[in-house]
């Protein structure tokens, strides 16, 4: 049976400049898998992230989510880039989480959680701060709604900003390195959330270097350089025993 995958990347190119960052990029993700995507510093992760939600355009390749072209529309086989509005739907059906939090600080925690689903999805204020109290109790923070992002850890500023994406209720979370921000003492608390929502059967894309959360919580493991997929499989078989010299070196130098 062939299930029909929520996520297509297909031969995704991209290049600042004269420099080509993603050098034809294809994967699949299908509903509720976990997928983590480690690699050398500058192989194109990020900037594949930035793609899928189209915070960068394109320069070849098509993106869908349940067969919805990202970012374009096709006109008789050529592609256009969509209207504001349509690309702010789109964006708003994926929730992105960054290494450096990005709330907003001049607003207080339930006010960082109820603002996108107020505005784009069109929730009451009654029922947008409802669910934004559910949420930071599932990510561990019931009692922090009326504090200031600043008044917080780096790590609980993390987990409100998780919280702030799944507020908008998406089909899909990209998680650019969310850990690499924090002290090694409170990755763990993020991780946990994390690990919670891979469970709970969220379909989800990470890029990350902590290979411990890879092998345990992703359903698979891709590992980038130079801009292109060198390796994907099974986490566990990929971190003890990789097939690609290159997956070797970097792994060693870990
Ligand atoms: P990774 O996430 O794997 O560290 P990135 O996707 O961030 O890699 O970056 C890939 C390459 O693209 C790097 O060489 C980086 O310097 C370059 N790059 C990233 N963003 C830009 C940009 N906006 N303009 C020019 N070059 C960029």
């Amino acid at each position: 049976m062939n299930e029909r995958p929520l996520l297509r990347v297909e031969d995704v190119h991209k290049w600042y400049g004269n420099v080509q960052i993603l050098r034809g990029v294809s994967l699949d993700v299908t509903l509720g898998e976990v997928l983590c995507i480690i690699g050398p510093s500058g192989s194109g992760k990020s900037t594949l992230l930035r793609c899928i939600n189209h915070l960068e355009t394109l320069d070849a390749g098509r993106i869908y989510l349940e067969d919805e072209l990202i970012g374009y529309r096709d006109e008789r086989g050529k592609v256009v880039e969509r209207a504001a509005k349509d690309l702010a739907r789109q964006r708003a059906s994926m929730g992105m989480v960054f290494q450096q939090f990005n709330l907003f600080l001049h607003k207080t925690v339930i006010e960082n959680l109820i603002e996108a689903p107020m505005l784009v999805l069109k929730e009451s204020r009654a029922s947008a701060t409802q669910r934004a109290h559910e949420l930071l109790g599932q990510v561990g923070l019931a009692e922090k709604g009326h504090q200031y992002p600043r008044q917080l850890s780096g790590g609980q500023q993390q987990r409100v900003a998780i919280a702030r994406a799944l507020a908008m209720r998406p089909k899909l979370m990209l998680f650019d390195e969310p850990t690499s921000a924090l002290d090694p003492e409170i990755v763990g608390d993020v991780l946990t959330v994390m690990r919670d929502l891979a469970k709970a059967g969220m379909t989800m894309i990470v890029v990350t270097h902590e290979m411990e959360f890879a092998r345990e919580v992703a359903d698979r493991l891709i590992f980038m350089d130079e801009g292109a997929i060198v390796e994907q499989g099974d986490p566990a078989g990929i971190l003890s025993q990789p097939t690609e010299a290159r997956t070797r070196q970097f792994l060693a130098r870990l």
